[in-house]
C-alpha cells in the first residue's frame, strides 16, 4: 500500500546531485516523493551489463518502487565530474541510451527518462529517438 505519490530515479550515489535530480523530478511529475535508487556511475554498470548482481539489485529495488510505491516514471541519471564513471559527456550520453534500454527491458511498463547534471548541478532531460 502507498501513501503518496512516488517516482523513481537510478542515480549516481554522488550527495551533489541528489538534490537537483529529486527536485526535477517533483517538478516534472508532480509526485510527493522521489525513491532514489544510487550506485556510484549507474549508467556504467547498466551499459556495461557484466555487475549481474548489482543490476539484479537495481532491478529489484526499481520493482519495489513501481510495484509497492505506485511510481509510473523512472529516471536514470549521468552528470558531470562522475567519479565512478569518469568519462566526458559524450560517452555518457551513450552509456545513458544504454541504461535506458537495459531498465526498459525489465517490461515494468513506466516511462523511462534519462536525465543529465551539468556543472552547475542543474538537471536536464535527455532525449533519445
Ligand atoms: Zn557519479
Amino acid at each position: 500500500m502507498s501513501h503518496g505519490s512516488f517516482a523513481t530515479v537510478i542515480n549516481c550515489m554522488d550527495g551533489r546531485v541528489q538534490e537537483p535530480v529529486i527536485a526535477w523530478m517533483k517538478q516534472r511529475y508532480g509526485v510527493q516523493y522521489v525513491d532514489s535508487i544510487t550506485e556510484p556511475g549507474p549508467i556504467l554498470i547498466l551499459a556495461d551489463n557484466r555487475d549481474l548482481q548489482t543490476i539484479e539489485s537495481m532491478r529489484h529495488r526499481t520493482d519495489i518502487s513501481v510495484n509497492k510505491h505506485g511510481s509510473h516514471a523512472v529516471a536514470v541519471v549521468s552528470h558531470y565530474d562522475c567519479a565512478g564513471n569518469p568519462v566526458g559527456k559524450d560517452a555518457q550520453m551513450v552509456q545513458l541510451g544504454a541504461a535506458i534500454a537495459r531498465v526498459k527491458s525489465w517490461g515494468f511498463g513506466v516511462d523511462v527518462q534519462g536525465l543529465w547534471v551539468d556543472e552547475n548541478w542543474q538537471t536536464y532531460p535527455v532525449a533519445f529517438d
